[in-house]
């Protein structure tokens, strides 16, 4: 077929997805057959993530393809090789032997997306350290709460991070041994210490040391979307959920170009802009920059990006500009676009086929799931508003549970409960750090429950309602916040929605919707009613909003993910609770 008639098919068409037919695969599925797809290390030593990400492809003819190909703000391109990194990782891996820093200890990164984050990521790992990666943006007080919480023994970071948010707490914080700054070439104290030195006084050889599949590898704070983060901790053998859903869900092939815009102080920025495509030995984007439509286009032109994995956040803030910049860019490369971390409104899906010429598909996971869980796999038609059906290997069920703990799983289609999962997959936390009380409350009947409302239609497919917190109770009905927004978004006139309960005598809760216009919309009364009436039109009188209130901009963290209980505290003139992962207006 001329390359002209294929370039027409649907991209998902141009290749066909590793996992072809759903029913089969989760039949067939046993998480042997993945470990025996892996390599482990030599020796019977056990297994270890860096050396599946890196070390095997660098033994093979792929050591010299380009694994992370990273671009810095101003535009500068640095290429590494998968042989570059399994030089500069052992690196790393014997400053932190040198540093005397051991198995489990804490390995903590406060920088953007520079080169020595991905390097200190793998290097711990090999060191059999756990790798623990804070967002740049977050200010003194988050930092030094994740650093006394998580035990942090080393820190890589740069001098202007140091001096801002470290050293005003240095004291506070005795456990933490070794700072090293990225951006200084000689050591300013025995405990302050240049990155590069010591990374130039470093053999490019070291063994890893036997890794039990049991041992911690990572350790990621939650995003505090609805109270104080936690830290969930991960071991190497989540290795498995990162290669499994590379494979049947971002449907990785040899010579992929794939691009993750999550930043590794979030969960998907490990498991997926850092692990999981280096396990499949493709080329992997990291962009230093934060969003920006313009630059995002190009970059997805110009390194022919085949498969995009984002956030609705950003989906959102590219439709509601009012021209389109992806029209004006040739992205006939991407395959697949995925995004995770909010449901993605059907309006959304939408867009993605007029706008980029493809459908997204939602996932669904949790930091506390180490990896995907629910996604619409490519083989699969897109139910837009669907987060799509369990991976094979995990099984999902849709529960209720009782005031006594016991759980009654709701077989019955379209019933909405908690989206509660059957525990043993490789990647489940294995514990919140120093919270024993707070993860034995998550299991109750044998299930491990996730705090999230959704119902599962008669095909199989599950529908997020909202977060167990978000749920609103008004007149009889319970509300999901999710479906009153999904249709606000459907009107011309809205970018972004926020839906709460607010109390009332009558209805013990009423809906109200917080609504940020699209530019060239003005916040008027009419307006207004028209989104009411629109909204009753399409909802009913008992789901749709009874009052909406326009913002210039709905309070978000910095993951990207709309904070409802920010706007319900706002709304109340209620304490605000932990702010700490509030991205400022
Ligand atoms: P915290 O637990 O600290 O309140 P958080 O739950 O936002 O923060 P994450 O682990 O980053 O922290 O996010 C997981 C949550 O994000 C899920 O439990 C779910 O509520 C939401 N989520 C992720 N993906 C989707 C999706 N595809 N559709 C709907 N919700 C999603
Ligand atoms: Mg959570």
């Amino acid at each position: 077929m001329p390359w002209e008639t294929i370039k027409k098919l649907p991209g998902s068409l141009r290749l066909r997805p590793n996992l072809f037919d759903y029913e089969r695969s989760c039949a067939d599925f046993c998480w042997e057959e993945t470990g025996r797809e892996l390599a482990w290390l030599p020796e019977g030593k056990g297994l270890n993530i860096a050396h599946e990400a890196v070390d095997r492809h660098a033994q093979t003819l792929i050591a010299e393809r380009v694994a992370i190909r990273w671009i810095g703000v101003a535009g500068a391109i640095r290429d590494f090789t998968y042989n570059d990194l399994r030089g500069l990782s052992n690196r790393f891996a014997n400053v932190l032997s040198r540093l005397g820093a051991d198995k489990g200890d804490r390995v903590f990164v406060l920088t953007g997306r520079i080169p020595e984050l991905y390097i200190t990521a793998l290097g711990a790992l090999k060191n059999t350290s756990v790798f623990c990666p804070l967002y740049s943006a977050f200010g003194p007080e988050p930092v030094y709460q994740r650093l006394k919480r998580g035990d942090g023994r080393v820190l890589v970071t740069t001098e202007a991070h140091y001096r801002q948010k470290i050293a005003p707490l240095a004291k506070q914080l005795p456990e933490l041994r070794h700072v090293l700054l990225v951006d200084i070439e000689e050591h300013l104290g025995e405990s302050l210490l240049s990155f590069p030195k010591m990374m130039s006084e470093a053999g490019d050889e070291f063994s890893i040391p036997s890794t039990s599949p049991e041992d911690m590898a990572v350790l990621h704070f939650t995003s505090g979307t609805t109270g104080m983060p936690k830290g969930a901790m991960h071991v190497h053998q989540a290795v498995f959920t990162h290669y499994m859903t590379g494979k049947n869900v971002l449907d990785f092939h040899p010579g992929d170009v794939f691009w993750c815009t999550a930043d590794p102080g979030w969960v998907t920025g490990t498991s997926y802009g850092i692990i999981s495509p280096l396990l499949h030995g493709i080329t992997t984007i990291v962009d230093e920059a934060d969003f920006d439509a313009v630059r995002w286009c190009r970059i997805l032109e110009k390194e022919k990006v085949n498969i995009w994995y984002t956030a609705p956040t950003a989906i959102r803030r590219l439709m509601r500009l009012s021209r389109w910049p992806c029209l004006q860019f040739d992205l006939s490369h991407l395959r697949l676009i995925h995004s995770v971390g909010e449901p993605l409104n059907p309006e959304a899906v939408l867009w993605g086929e007029e706008a980029l010429g493809l459908p997204i598909h939602d996932n669904w996971w949790q930091t506390e799931t180490g990896g995907i869980m629910i996604a619409n796999f490519p083989c699969m038609d897109i139910r837009p508003g669907s987060m799509g059906r369990p991976l094979p290997g995990i099984e999902a069920a849709v529960v209720r549970r009782s005031k006594e703990d016991s759980i009654e799983v709701l077989e019955e289609p379209d019933v909405p409960g908690e989206l509660a999962l059957r525990p043993g997959w490789p990647s489940m936390f294995r514990g919140y750090l120093h919270e024993e009380e707070r993860y034995r409350k998550c299991f109750a009947g044998g299930w491990y429950l996730t705090g999230d409302l959704v119902r599962r239609d008669a095909d199989g497919y599950f529908w997020f309602v909202g977060r167990a917190d978000d749920i609103i109770k008004t007149a009889g009905h319970m509300v999901g916040p999710f479906e009153v927004e999904s249709t606000l978004m459907e009107h011309p006139a809205v970018g972004e929605a926020g839906v709460i309960g607010k109390p009332d005598a009558v209805a013990g809760e009423l809906v109200k919707a917080f609504v940020a216009l699209k530019p060239g919309f003005e916040p008027k009364e009419e307006l207004r009613l028209e989104l009411m009436a629109f909204a009753r039109k399409r909802l009913g009188s008992a789901v749709a909003p009874r009052e909406i209130e326009f913002q210039t901009d709905l309070p978000k963290n910095k993951a990207g993910k709309i904070m409802r209980r920010l706007l319900k505290a706002r709304e109340l003139g209620l304490p605000q609770g932990d702010l700490s992962t509030l991205e400022p207006d």
